[in-house]
């Protein structure tokens, strides 16, 4: 006889929501000369909601190599996650549903994008674009991120999920199809 030993979760959400309580309130778009002052190891992928957008990013590909295509809403993925942990849409800090673009956001204008990324917070390619993130800039004015690379013919599926501080978001637009 053996035992399945399960993996248990330490629900770090209410550790995080408490400390996010007061920055979420007074979540205003940063002078340029404050930005600089952004925490670089906020792009840690043990934070909760990373750990939901990068389950999300396994069932997408999941869906993808079953399916050609991506699913046309997120709740479509859930007979397609990778583990047995059911996949979870809701941001812990805000308590609200991912936003899903199926065709992407991009950001045409990447000058400007340079100067928007505190020193240490890592930076999507020019050409990746945002699949789902955040509804809300809960993260201490930032966003979690899924970010795809263009899919080419017969190249892999590559996926990234990142912080993405509140102004930087806002240069990404849906795609022009
Ligand atoms: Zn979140």
């Amino acid at each position: 006889m053996f035992e399945i030993k399960k993996r248990h979760h330490r629900p770090a959400g209410i550790i995080l929501a408490l400390a996010m309580l007061v920055s979420v309130a007074a979540c205003q778009p940063a002078p340029k000369s404050q930005t600089s002052a952004r925490i670089p190891e906020m792009n840690s992928l043990d934070d909760p909601c990373s750990e939901n957008l990068q389950n999300i990013s396994g069932a997408l590909w999941n869906y993808y190599r079953a399916n050609h295509q991506f699913p046309t809403q997120l709740g479509d993925l859930r007979p397609y996650a990778l583990g047995s942990a059911p996949l979870d849409f809701i941001c812990p800090i805000s308590h609200k549903s991912y936003l899903y673009y199926p065709t992407g956001l991009t950001c045409p204008d990447q000058q400007n994008q340079n100067m928007l990324f505190p020193q240490g917070m890592v930076r999507p390619d020019a050409d990746q674009e945002i699949i789902a993130c955040d509804p809300a800039p809960s993260h201490d004015c930032s966003r979690w991120c899924l970010f795809m690379s263009p899919i080419r013919p017969g190249s892999a599926m590559t996926t990234q999920v990142l912080l993405i501080p509140e102004l930087a978001f806002r240069n990404y637009h849906p795609s022009v199809q």
